[in-house]
Formats: C-alpha cells, sequence, structure tokens
C-alpha cells in the first residue's frame, strides 16, 4: 500500500505539546508520514507562551516550495500562522504550487493559557482563507469569531456552521470541548449541507494542551488514508478522546497528550 504523506505547516511548541511537536507525533501515531514547515517560533512552555518569532517570508516560502516540488502529499495541515502577511504567503504559495490538494486548516487564534497566536488584524484574511480549505476545524472561540455571533448552546454550534458554509467554508468541524454541557457535542456540516454529530462524554480534566492542534493532524492522516470525511473526523475524535484520557503533566502547567501507553 502506498504511503500516506501529509505536510504539516504549523508553529512551534518547544515545550512538546502543541504545534508542529504534536503534529508529527499523532501523524506517526495515525501511520503517516509528515513533512513539517514551521511558520513560527513560540517561547513557550506548559503555562505560558511569552514570544513568538517569524522567519523571513521569503525563506518560509523557499521551504514550502522545496518540499511541494520533491513531495506528493496527499493532505495538507495548516496550524498556527499568526499574521497576516504568513496567512498570504501560505496560501499563495499553495495556490500556485499545489492546487487542489485537500487542506485541513486549524484556524488557531488563542492557546488553552489564553495567550493571542492570531494577531487581531489577521482575523479578516482568516475568514477568508477558510473558503480555500477543504475543512476547517475551529474550537468554540474561533467559530465565535469567524461567524461573528455568540455561541451558547447546541443550536448555536449549528447556526454557526450554517454561517461559515454561507460564506464560503466547505466543510465545517466544531468543536465543542469549551461550551459549558454535560456530554461534549461535536457538530460536523459537509459541503452537502448536512449535518453529523460526533458527540464523546465529558472528561474531567482541565485544560488539556494541543487537542486541537493534534486532532487536525489526526483527521489530516486519515483524509490521506482515503477514508471519508465523516470517518476521518470521527475517528480523529476517537484517538483524541482515547489520548485525553491518557494525559500526562510533563510541567507545572497544562497537561498534554502521550501518544502512548
Ligand atoms: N502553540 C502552538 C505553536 C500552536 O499551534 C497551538 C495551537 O494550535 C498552541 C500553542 C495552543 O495550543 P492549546 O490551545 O492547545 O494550548
Amino acid at each position: 500500500m502506498k504511503t500516506p504523506k501529509i505536510l504539516i505547516i504549523a508553529g512551534s511548541d518547544p515545550s512538546g505539546g502543541a504545534g508542529i511537536q504534536t503534529d508529527i507525533k499523532t501523524a506517526t501515531n495515525n501511520k503517516t508520514y509528515a513533512a513539517a514547515v514551521i511558520s513560527c517560533l513560540t517561547v513557550q512552555n506548559t503555562q505560558k507562551v511569552s514570544d513568538v518569532f517569524y522567519p523571513p517570508i521569503s525563506f518560509l516560502k523557499e521551504q514550502i516550495i522545496s518540499v511541494l516540488e520533491d513531495i506528493d502529499f496527499d493532505v495538507i495541515k495548516i496550524g498556527m500562522l499568526g499574521k497576516s502577511e504568513i496567512i498570504d504567503l501560505v496560501f499563495g504559495v499553495l495556490e500556485e504550487k499545489s492546487k487542489n490538494k485537500k487542506i485541513v486548516l486549524d484556524p488557531v487564534m488563542v492557546a488553552t493559557s489564553g495567550d493571542i497566536l492570531l494577531e487581531k488584524t489577521a482575523i479578516e484574511k482568516m475568514k477568508e482563507v477558510m473558503k480555500k480549505s477543504f475543512l476547517i476545524t475551529p474550537n468554540i472561540d474561533e467559530a465565535e469569531i469567524l461567524a461573528d455571533m455568540k455561541i451558547s448552546d447546541q443550536n448555536d454550534i449549528k447556526k454557526a456552521a450554517l454561517k461559515l458554509s454561507e460564506n464560503g467554508a466547505k466543510n465545517i468541524f466544531i468543536k465543542a470541548g469549551h461550551l459549558k454541557s454535560e456530554k461534549v457535542t461535536n457538530i460536523l456540516l459537509d459541503e452537502n449541507k448536512k449535518f453529523y454529530i460526533i458527540e464523546n462524554d465529558r472528561l474531567n480534566f482541565n485544560d488539556i494542551h494541543g487537542t486541537g492542534c493534534a486532532l487536525a493532524s489526526a483527521i489530516s492522516c486519515n483524509l490521506a488514508q482515503e477514508k471519508s470525511l465523516y470517518d476521518a473526523v470521527n475517528l480523529a475524535n476517537k484517538y483524541i478522546f482515547e489520548n485525553i484520557k491518557n494525559n500526562i503533566s510533563v510541567g507545572k502547567g497544562s497537561a498534554i497528550l502521550k501518544h502512548f501507553d
């Protein structure tokens, strides 16, 4: 069987819990080859994000072109981009060099710690590029910002998904973990406007770091393995759920996903 291959374009979390570090662990565990272009470096530990460094745009561009010209990826997973110039560059290069490849976009905006991971001025850009992606995976806070509405219950999640679809997003998976409810009722809306409910029991752990990054990566791996959209999202959700149960505290702040038994 051919090896499924994804390209991850995301930020680095040097403490290993989120960003490109958890993305690669997720891909390996999901039997998928991962290449990685690092969109930015954060100064971060399990407690906080204290700085972000962006590589020169031209250098980032060279890296993306270099791997795209060499490797035929099945799916491109995009995580933290941080600011408008990086969003423009990444989507510009992908449009030119990798047209029609499936893009899974995690519209990363705020960390579990509350630190800002997307400059405010880049929000409008994010609304544009969600239309160029095969799937977007916002959490509740990101869905509120992208859909310009408050989300208080499951009905609102559906309304926000429909609004994002009307605004041009193709497939939308809204993660409901941040909503206070007995169960975590995540919603997938596909491009035929069909809703799927992907529900989990709520696990009583505080602030596990990196789950959003890992989820979008696991979905990307499943899509690279030619699974259907529903199966890709549902299996990835199960992977994260099992890994949340198996979380570890490696530092003084948020727990993280261990990715092994
Ligand atoms: N750091 C990087 C580089 C990320 O890409 C992300 C999330 O996507 C985070 C931190 C935040 O992760 P979390 O919200 O799970 O803390």
